[in-house]
């Protein structure tokens, strides 16, 4: 094929070469037809001419005889522009007829107008107007073909001259065209090898328009191009320089970094993969990445069809190291993607997390250990109080919510008090373990354990019914009584006093509910303990009534809710009545709630202190002086550090001036008999008053009360009096409260008294005092009736 010449110096003359052959080859051409033409209009001229001379010479000579004509015509003939003559007589006959050879006709006279040519041209023989034949001459193409030969030679060498002066021409030309551009050329050739000196980016001075309008946009840009070389360079060092702390980076990384091709197979590593698997780099490589992974759900991740749709977030994988152990790794992952946004695979991080991970698992562990802490009891490892309490409003809350019932079961230990001082802690807190274990092997009733205080158990039981309740209440009961603690001498069985409530029934918060089970406890524990109560509808009711939220001591008082109510206490012997019990009542409505029925409230929510205060106070100034005043106080209100002075206040106070007061202490809650409590009542006892220990014989520590504070009287516990004819035991420990009484001098008092038989049997065990519905229930004391006139 034909290529173009490289340089366009070499382009231009070709291109004006080629043009001027064409002008050239067509000016010759057009000389060569004119000459050509002319040639063959002479060669006819010469024809005719030699016709016009030869016919009346022929004429003239046939009248001589054929051999002049012969002569003549072969004469004739020896012309080279002839190639045959004919002569004819009129008849046709031949007179003469000779051919010379003629060359054929040169081809290019062929190929120019061979239509001009007429090669044979005759004239008719006359003489005297009377025709004598016909004379035919034969054209030869000799001298035609020699002239052709001759003008075709002399036309190359012309065609060759004009070429060759136009060549020349051309070449001088290009060359003044061409030259302006050669500087320019050198000042490339400089800049492609580097050299971007200032001195060779100049101008030519003379150059032309053109020329200076290219150098310039040249040097333009050159310089450009200079300046963008040495921005690149400068770009290049940079990415040089931070390639290489890239690499030192990414060898000297702790995490592992990875890359991972779409098809799941390992294209890089850093050198910490080394260190944290012991893979070797060059092993592992090529290999696909599930391979070092162990778990399968792992492995799938990095299947190549699930790559792609790696989880956005961090995934903990467990990889496999050189001696098949288990690592754990944190893989951070970026998806990678070509230019068409097809998928090419993963570039991700490996954190060794094994070690966190492990603390992880320990502070979990902690923490729930922690946890378990927080909400049980060390001793019994049953949930604690505060546990409890949470549990009891959420259980509560969902309960209501659907409409099922909740059962809050208070269990108590009966004399735990005294197992605890006489056989000792360890015993006690065996005891404990045992009812926790009893009480969570009834947990499949739904329930929930807590340990509320020292003695004190708690049950929730979902969807159970008062009967419900009752029932397993019972069945608990039945199991705790089962409970036999060894002891180094002989065994303990443990007696439990149970009182549950039943929401909604009792109430629809934790607070009713708790109050309504520990009135319930309470009862049960009054009624004889070792059994299982609950509160009758009207009472549950009248008790949430009372302490319903925002129950204020202050309001009650000035409402007139609050009445002290009088109970005589009667000299058994005499019948004659020798002092007055102050119990309180809350009215409610037209009828009256027994001390019973809100007492132990009044206690939780710590309002029994303005209560005892102000009934006293009450009762001071509406009862007369010569009137013994029993009132009870409660030893939790000793928890107020003022209560002492308001006491010492109250006794102080005129309408206590000059009569008999007696201070009924029970033990509700546990009060320590520390050496400043003693010396408080002490102080107290000093204002001249008595002080009976009330409900004596069932909590276990008035026995210590009894020996630190030497009271005047001790009121013998209602329980042990009610079945005292028919209960043997009841008689020998009334019998022994009286030789306890009199060791330290106390009187004694026996409670709940109901009938005559009682009496008599109290008179003979050495009771002193008496106090029952037999004598009297207790009456309102601005009910002026009570008051009778056989008092000391
Ligand atoms: P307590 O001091 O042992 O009072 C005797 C309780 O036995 C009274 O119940 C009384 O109504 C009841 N009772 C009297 N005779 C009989 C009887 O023949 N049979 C029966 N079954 N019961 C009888 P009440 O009034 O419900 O008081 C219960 C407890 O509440 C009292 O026991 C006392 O410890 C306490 N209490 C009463 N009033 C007050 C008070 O103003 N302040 C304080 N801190 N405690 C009070
Ligand atoms: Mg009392
Ligand atoms: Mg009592």
């Amino acid at each position: 094929m034909f290529a173009p010449p490289r340089t366009l110096h070499m382009r231009i003359m070709l291109a004006i070469a080629l043009l001027q052959l064409v002008v050239v080859g067509l000016f010759s051409f057009y000389l060569f037809v004119q000459q050509i033409g002319n040639e063959i209009t002479n060669r006819q001229v010469l024809g005719h001419k030699m016709i016009n001379i030869s016919a009346p010479a022929v004429s003239q000579m046939m009248s001589g005889g054929p051999g002049a004509v012969r002569t003549y015509l072969e004469n004739m003939l020896g012309d080279r522009s002839l190639a045959g003559i004919t002569a004819k007589d009129s008849s046709g006959n031949a007179l003469f007829h000779q051919l010379k050879e003629s060359p054929p006709l040169h081809p290019v006279a062929r190929w120019l107008s061979p239509d001009k040519l007429q090669p044979r041209i005759s004239a008719e023989l006359r003489l005297d107007n009377q025709t004598l034949g016909l004379i035919t001459l034969e054209l030869s193409n000799e001298p035609l073909n020699d002239k052709i030969k001759a003008l075709l030679g002399q036309l190359s060498y012309l065609f060759m001259l004009l070429l060759g002066v136009d060549l020349i021409a051309i070449q001088l030309l290009v060359r003044s065209v061409m030259a302006p551009l050669t500087p320019l050329a050198a000042m490339a050739r400089e800049v492609s090898q580097g050299n971007w000196d200032q001195s060779i980016l100049a101008m030519e001075a003379n150059a032309s328009e053109e020329v200076r309008n290219l150098s310039e946009a040249f040097i333009e840009s050159a310089k450009t191009m200079k300046r963008q070389i040495r921005e690149l360079e400068a770009t290049r060092t940079q990415l040089a320089e931070q390639e290489l702390k890239l690499r030192t980076l990414i060898n000297n990384m702790r995490e592992v970094l990875l890359e991972v091709d779409k098809d799941g197979i390992v294209t890089f590593l850093n050198p910490a993969w080394e260190t944290l698997t012991g893979h070797a780099i060059e092993n592992s490589l090529g290999l696909p990445f599930s391979e070092f992974l162990i778990q399968p759900k792992h492995k799938a991740f990095c299947e190549p069809r699930n790559l792609p749709n790696l989880p956005p977030f961090d995934l903990e994988l467990e990889v496999r190291n050189q001696f098949g152990n288990s690592i754990w790794v944190r893989m951070h992952t970026a998806l990678q993607f070509n230019d068409e946004v097809e998928f090419t695979g993963i570039v991700a991080t490996l954190e060794d997390i094994t070690d966190s991970l492990r603390l992880q698992e320990q502070q979990h562990q902690h923490e729930q250990e922690l946890y378990r802490l927080t909400i049980t009891d060390p001793l019994t490892g049953v949930y604690n109080r505060r546990h409890f309490d949470e549990l009891l409003e959420n259980m509560l809350h969902m309960s209501i919510h659907k409409n099922q019932p909740l059962t809050l079961m208070i269990v108590d230990v009966d004399g735990f008090k005294f197992i605890n001082d006489t056989y000792g802690h360890p015993v006690g807190d065996e005891v404990l373990k045992a009812i926790a274990r009893t009480l969570r092997s009834n947990e499949h009733h739904g329930g929930v354990v807590a340990r509320l205080a020292g003695d004190e158990f708690a049950l929730l039981l979902q969807n159970s019914d008062k009967e419900g309740s009752c029932e397993t209440g019972h069945n608990i009961h039945e199991d705790l009584s089962h409970i036999v603690i060894d002891l180094p001498v002989g065994k303990l069985t443990i007696r439990t006093t149970i009182g549950f409530a039943v929401a909604p029934f009792h109430g629809k918060t934790p607070q009713d509910m708790v109050r309504a089970a520990d009135v319930a406890l309470y009862h049960a524990k009054n009624s004889g303990r070792n059994r299982v109560d609950t509160l009758s509808k009207e009472r549950g009711e009248a008790i949430m009534e009372i302490f319903s939220q925002g129950f204020e001591v202050q309001n009650a008082i000035s409402a007139g809710m609050i009445q002290p109510f009088m109970q005589p206490i009667v000299d058994l012997k005499s019948r004659k009545t020798v002092a007055y019990e102050v119990l309180t009542r809350m009215k409610r409505g037209d009828t009256f709630v027994v001390a019973d029925d809100f007492i132990p409230i009044a206690e939780d929510l710590g309002l029994i202190r303005e209560m005892d205060l102000f009934v006293i106070g009450y009762a001071l100034e509406k009862v007369p002086k010569n009137v013994h005043l029993f009132v009870n106080i409660s030893l939790s209100s000793f928890f107020a550090p003022e209560f002492a002075q308001q006491l010492r206040d109250l006794l102080n106070s005129p309408p206590a001036k000059n009569r008999s007061i007696t201070l009924e202490l029970t033990e509700r809650e546990t009060v320590e008999m520390s050496d400043e409590f003693i010396r408080l009542f002490e102080e107290i006892r000093a204002d001249s008053c008595n002080v009976a220990l009330d409900d004596f014989g069932v909590g276990y520590s008035t026995y210590s009360y009894l020996r630190n504070l030497r009271p005047e009287f001790v009121k013998i516990d209602g329980s042990f009096v009610l079945k005292i004819k028919e209960n043997q035991e009841d008689v020998k420990i009334v019998q022994q409260i009286c030789e306890l009484a009199k060791i330290i001098g106390a009187r004694t008092i026996a409670e709940h008294i109901e009938d005559e038989e009682t009496i008599r049997l109290l008179i003979a065990m050495g009771v002193d005092y008496g106090q029952g519905y037999y004598f009297s229930k207790p009456v309102n004391v601005s009910a002026q009736a009570w008051l009778t006139a056989d008092l000391v």
